[in-house]
């Protein structure tokens, strides 16, 4: 069972410059001040009674926590050594850069009961980090990674396509060299131009184009077939569409959707229904068949992938039933005497061609 995550946003704490597209305050709001010790525990307090029984893990996101000073660091992490001895936090979590990792702080953080490590990686290309300001290399996620992995933690990667001088080709190769790292998970962000931040400027003058919305979830759906097929999870697609992201002006431009991961398994959905109905003559009445949890993704936001089916295929999906012997990401088509049965992952393809139309 996922454990409950009790969150605190130390945003920009610790960041040693400020990133073109990030501000961390519109994300997360509040000012990104440290929360103290008793307002920690009394948060730890509340989720634990709000009658949720899984285990907790306490979090600190939207900064750079591994270079904040020592007296901090012990200030956030001391307090709940006491709620970790008596098993009522069960694990930390922080998020940190990759050039802010070493041995000693490897050590420091597992022996302050850190097992998960964010690392916001966002490139795995020279060229788009320095454009995006993030002063470091693709050699520090790798070393980053390398280490936190010998002392035990789990690693998880935070990857933003669509950043200045990315493409989809770049993406896709970064996408390959952190899953060859082996991480935990991935969280996938198309960059978004949010205000107050350089990427505004850039946007604001001509210099920076973000993707579409469409061209997001069409490359977003490539890497999440991509980390599928590596078996790393994607926890996260998309940023979450809190209260502070969806005030008036926060999104400047860019390929933001509050369903936006929907919309992504949704376009996985219709690849695999369009190749599961080849060949089935139209005007076919067919009955799909899914995983129950499913069928919102599969029938899509609207019933567009219903209606999509009929345009391209001229197939009508005449009931679409949940089924759980089949697996979340498998799809069946019925009709008459005809059953076909398909996978995402085994039966969908995304060639290199396919991504370099994605813009
Ligand atoms: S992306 Fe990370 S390192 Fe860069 S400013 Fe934001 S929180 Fe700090």
């Amino acid at each position: 069972m996922k454990p409950l995550i009790v969150p605190f946003f130390i945003s920009h704490q610790g960041c040693p410059q400020r990133c073109v597209f990030c501000n961390q305050l519109k994300i997360a709001g509040g000012a990104g001040e440290f929360p103290s010790s008793a307002e920690m525990l009394a948060k730890i307090t509340a989720c634990r009674n709000s009658g949720r029984r899984n285990s907790v893990e306490v979090a600190f996101f939207g900064g750079t926590f591994t270079t904040l000073p020592m007296p901090v660091l012990e200030r956030l992490l001391l307090p709940l050594q006491p709620l970790i001895a008596a098993g009522e936090v069960g694990s930390i979590r922080v998020s940190t850069r990759p050039d802010a990792v070493d041995a000693g702080v490897a050590e420091f953080l597992l022996g302050m009961g850190v097992r998960t490590v964010e690392l916001g990686v966002q490139s795995m290309d020279e060229g788009v980090l320095e454009l995006s300001g993030r002063g470091h290399t693709a050699a520090d996620v790798e070393n980053a990674c390398r280490v936190l992995q010998s002392f035990g933690l789990s690693v998880g990667i935070q990857l933003m396509p669509g950043l200045p001088g990315d493409t989809p080709d770049k993406s896709l190769a970064s996408l390959r060299r952190a899953l060859a790292l082996k991480p935990d998970f991935l969280r996938i962000y198309p960059a978004l131009v949010l205000a107050g931040t350089k990427l505004a400027e850039l946007y604001e003058k001509g210099d920076y184009t973000p993707l579409s919305l469409a061209e997001a979830i069409k490359l977003g759906k490539v890497m999440l077939h991509g980390a599928l097929a590596a078996s790393v999870p994607v926890i996260r697609i998309g940023l979450q569409p809190t209260e502070e992201l969806q005030s008036d002006g926060t999104i400047v431009a860019g390929p933001y959707h509050p369903a936006f991961r929907q919309l992504v398994e949704g376009e996985l959905y219709f690849d695999l229904l369009l190749l599961l109905t080849k060949g089935v003559p139209d005007a076919t009445p067919v009955t799909l068949h899914c995983f129950p949890t499913k069928i919102s993704d599969i029938v899509g936001q609207r019933r567009v992938n219903v209606q999509r089916l009929f345009a391209k295929r001229g197939v009508k999906v005449a009931a679409i039933e949940g089924d759980p012997r089949l697996s979340p990401l498998e799809l069946q088509v019925a009709s008459g005497n005809l059953l076909k049965k398909g996978n995402i992952l085994y039966d969908l393809r995304y060639t290199p061609e396919v991504t370099s139309r994605v813009r």
